[in-house]
This record gives C-alpha cells, sequence and structure tokens, in this order.
C-alpha cells in the first residue's frame, strides 16, 4: 500500500459532476491554499477535501481500521496526518475560508448521495451574503477571463480573413 495520490481518482469526480450539475462552478486541486484543496469555490470561499477514510482516520467508519501489520508504523502514519489535516482547517479558517470535509465512504459506498449534495450545496449557499464581495471580484475575474478568449478568437479570426484576402 503506497501513498500515491491519483489526481482524478472516482469519488473525486462523482463529487464533482454531482457540483456541477447543481450549477456550481469549482477549481480543482488548487495548490495555492494550504493543503491542496480538491474542490475550491471561491465564489462561496469554500474548499472542499474528499478524504481517504482509512488515510484521514475517519471516526468510526469500518474503512479506517489499523492494519493488524505494522501496527505502530500505520498508527504513526494516520495520526500524523491527522494532525496535518488539523492545521490546514486552522490555516484556511484563519484566512476566511469555509472548509468541507467529505469522506470518500460517503460517495463511494452509497447509493444515492443526494442527501451529501443538499448537505454541501446548503453548506455553499449559506456562504454567500457575507462574502458578497468575494462573488463580486469572482465576476470581475471571469469578465477578464472572457475578454482574453475574445482577443484569441479575433486572432484566428484575422488571420483566416488575411488568407481569404490573397
Ligand atoms: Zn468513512
Amino acid at each position: 500500500m503506497s501513498k500515491v495520490r491519483s489526481k482524478d481518482t472516482k469519488p473525486e469526480l462523482t463529487l464533482r459532476k454531482a457540483l456541477f450539475a447543481r450549477g456550481f462552478r469549482y477549481r480543482a486541486n488548487d495548490a495555492k491554499l494550504p493543503g491542496k484543496p480538491d474542490i475550491v469555490l471561491s465564489k462561496y470561499k469554500t474548499a472542499i477535501f474528499l478524504h481517504g477514510c482509512f488515510w484521514h482516520s475517519h471516526e468510526g467508519c469500518k474503512y479506517a481500521s489499523t492494519p493488524k501489520t505494522n501496527t505502530k508504523y500505520w498508527v504513526d502514519k494516520i495520526a500524523s496526518n491527522a494532525e496535518r489535516d488539523k492545521a490546514i482547517v486552522e490555516k484556511l479558517t484563519a484566512a476566511g475560508w469555509n472548509v468541507i470535509v467529505v469522506w470518500e465512504c460517503e460517495l463511494r459506498h452509497k447509493h444515492d448521495i443526494t442527501p451529501l449534495i443538499d448537505r454541501i450545496e446548503a453548506d455553499l449557499l449559506a456562504q454567500l451574503p457575507k462574502k458578497m464581495s468575494v462573488k463580486i471580484y469572482e465576476e470581475r475575474e471571469n469578465e477578464i477571463l472572457m475578454v482574453a478568449e475574445d482577443i484569441v478568437e479575433y486572432r484566428r479570426e484575422s488571420k483566416s480573413n488575411a488568407g481569404m484576402s490573397k
């Protein structure tokens, strides 16, 4: 068992798709924020971590049991992960971020994730009134991106026009 973290594990995709379907837009694996959150919704100033139950010791979860061999190694490893997780949440919270932790078992072993997505949606919407300035900033950011796209489009057009005039 090695800790190779693939970028797009299946539960992560499931979560992203479900949020996208509800109209939420996000950035994935944002390296600029502490802990590189799996999903960042800057409009709602919210960072979502999708935690593996074993690696992040999901309390009371059957998928978080300690292996029977190399027990001390795993106990130490998992304890240091938990400490790291706590420090990351503290950093983000101090910077005004709302942090949501989703456990992998909530996605991987459930047939219906609607209640989970409902809970996340309610949490996100609750962030809006006090984060309006962030929302306005985000909209401006989007406008700038759209302008940049127009410029690229314009260049393409002018190239093909030049070809036609010859
Ligand atoms: Zn779990």
